[in-house]
């Protein structure tokens, strides 16, 4: 369940962040492998377009950590959008 709007979040588990509010958990140090205490909530703080992908960067609440991932498919448009007029 997302941390922030407490969306149900399907699939693999908390795989990398929430399609309906786009935020992120730290719980990753490369991705994918769970291997971060950390554990905080990542907000996604602006998007970048890279050819024909959006590239989202998340920014750790707790520890100030960046990372940068894709936009998928599913995620809400609505939120992209919203961030990329930080531009
Ligand atoms: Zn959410
Ligand atoms: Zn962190």
């Amino acid at each position: 369940m997302c941390g922030n709007c407490g969306r149900e979040v399907t699939g693999n588990g908390y795989t990398n962040h929430c399609p309906a509010c786009l935020w992120s958990k730290h719980v990753d140090k490369n991705p994918g492998d769970r291997a971060e205490e950390c554990g905080g909530m990542m907000k996604p703080v602006g998007v970048t377009k890279e050819g024909s992908e959006y590239i989202l960067t998340h920014l750790c609440t707790v520890c100030g950590f960046e990372r940068r991932k894709k936009v998928e498919k599913e995620d809400s448009f609505d939120e992209v959008i919203k961030l990329s007029r930080f531009l």
